[in-house]
């Protein structure tokens, strides 16, 4: 039998690693990716400012995989009822004598760079793409944050913005859509142009078509997040919904203008391409056809409370574990003949441990209905994501994740040796 995990994010890779130790020998587990590597999407904002933290949070496959295969692919489409893949190798056709990677997945097929991967169980974990809602302009202005070198781009941006900027003509910068990742790169972006001594040559602007911050969230965090944004510079503008933009101009619904130097889109989210841009809905089992589960942002998941489950890492990583059990119990199920009733599978329930966000060098963590900022907070975050990267076995990518966030001098090997 063959299980395969499409996408190695925070839903794939927590899959991945629970099935490992829990599906049968002789039960092959594949997980493909497209870059072979994990990204610790909630930290990407940060590469902004810190472009030399992209070593901590790309994490290496093959390093915190043990018996899975890990295929380096695109997956260009999934289909669902049939348990079949399509993935595209770019120029490394699996087969074709490039050593390594000859290990052949799927039959390789006539087009080239493509070939089909068959499952008896499969998961898709791709994730979600930028959604442009079709604004003219926005896909073409704006960039995205979702992978590595979008962030780098932001960053580049960023510094073409401000190249001849000054207090009595400063750049504007302004970020569409205030959720969780563009209140934490707005926040970087100012603190980007203080580091810079550009504090007055500079301006960034959040906005969200809607009345609040963080608009899917808790109010004490909201209320928290606007305060934090204000502390740290970035003007916020709500109620402002985006129709179009070109190079200098960005033009809302109402025909209103806004000048701006550099555009950053974090205003929505769409499905992976491999399901043809949707997000289909899914049930608390993850279970969405036959042999087919679809995990984390992916997917429009609703919980066993009926529930819409908020698209984050901590949702994606708690609904992998349910997935492993429930596609442990079909595989045990098929291996038995697979007559008879199908076996129960659980349901995952969305309880939200709290929420945390960074602003630049201050944080936000809303726990319960408790809300804390400054160093609390900001302590609080190196945790989430020091244990988090810990929790998949990048041990060594933690220890340097904290040492980048209180400032442990370079080459302290006896306390990463403690620590690890
Ligand atoms: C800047 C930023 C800050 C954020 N902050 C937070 C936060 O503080 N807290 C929080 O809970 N959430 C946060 N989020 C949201 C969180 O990162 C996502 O909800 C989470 O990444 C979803 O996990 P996932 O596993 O479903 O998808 P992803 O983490 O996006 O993983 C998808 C994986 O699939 C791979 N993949 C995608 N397409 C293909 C393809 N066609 N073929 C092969 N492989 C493919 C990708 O390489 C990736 O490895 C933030 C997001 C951003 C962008």
């Amino acid at each position: 039998m063959r299980v395969a995990v499409f996408g190695a994010g925070y839903a794939g890779l927590t899959l991945a690693r629970e099935l490992e130790p829990a599906l049968p020998e002789d039960t092959e587990l594949v997980v493909v990716d497209e870059d072979g590597s994990h990204l610790v999407q909630h930290e990407l904002h940060r590469i902004v400012r810190h472009p030399g933290l992209a070593d901590e949070i790309v994490v290496d496959l093959d390093e915190v995989l043990d018996r899975a295969t890990v295929r380096e692919a695109t997956v260009t489409d999934v289909d669902t009822e049939a348990g079949v893949a399509t993935l595209d190798h770019g120029d490394a056709v699996p087969g074709a004598g490039d050593g390594e990677s000859t290990e052949i997945v799927g039959e390789p097929t006539a087009t080239d760079g493509e070939t089909h991967l068959d499952y008896d169980v499969g998961a898709v974990c791709l994730g979600a793409a930028t959604n442009y809602y079709d604004l003219p302009g926005v896909a073409d202005c704006a960039a995205p944050l979702k992978r590595l070198d979008h962030a780098e781009r932001i960053r580049a941006d960023c510094f073409d913005a401000v190249e001849s900027a000054s207090p009595e003509d400063p750049a504007r910068i302004v970020v569409g859509g205030a959720g969780l990742s563009g209140v934490q790169v707005a926040g970087e972006l100012t603190a980007l142009a203080r580091e810079e001594g550009l504090r007055d040559a500079t301006e960034v602007v959040l906005l969200e078509q809607e009345a609040t911050v963080a608009p899917r969230f808790p109010e004490n965090f909201q209320r928290a997040v606007r305060d934090e944004l204000a502390r740290r510079d970035v003007r916020v503008e709500t109620r402002r919904t985006v129709a179009r933009a070109d190079e200098e101009t960005i033009t809302f619904t109402d025909d209103e203008t806004m000048a701006s130097d550099q555009f950053v889109w974090t205003g929505g989210i769409r499905g992976p391409d491999a399901l043809d841009g949707e997000r289909p809905v899914v049930r608390n089992t993850l279970r969405y056809e036959d042999g087919t589960f679809v995990v984390g942002d992916a997917g429009r998941i609703v919980d066993t409370d009926g529930e819409a489950v908020p698209a984050s890492a901590q949702a994606a990583i708690r609904e992998a574990g349910v997935a492993a059990d429930n596609i442990v119990r079909l595989v045990d199920h098929e291996r038995s003949g697979g007559g008879g009733f199908e076996p129960r599978l659980d349901g995952y329930r969305f309880d939200s441990l709290g929420w945390l966000v960074s602003v630049g060098d201050g944080a936000v963590a809303q726990v319960g209905p408790t809300v804390v900022t400054g160093q609390a907070a900001k302590a609080l975050k190196t945790s989430v994501g020091a244990g988090y990267l810990s929790s998949v076995g990048a041990v060594e990518n933690a220890v340097d994740l904290v040492r980048e966030e209180v400032g442990w001098p370079e080459g302290d090997d006896e306390s990463v040796e403690k620590s690890a």
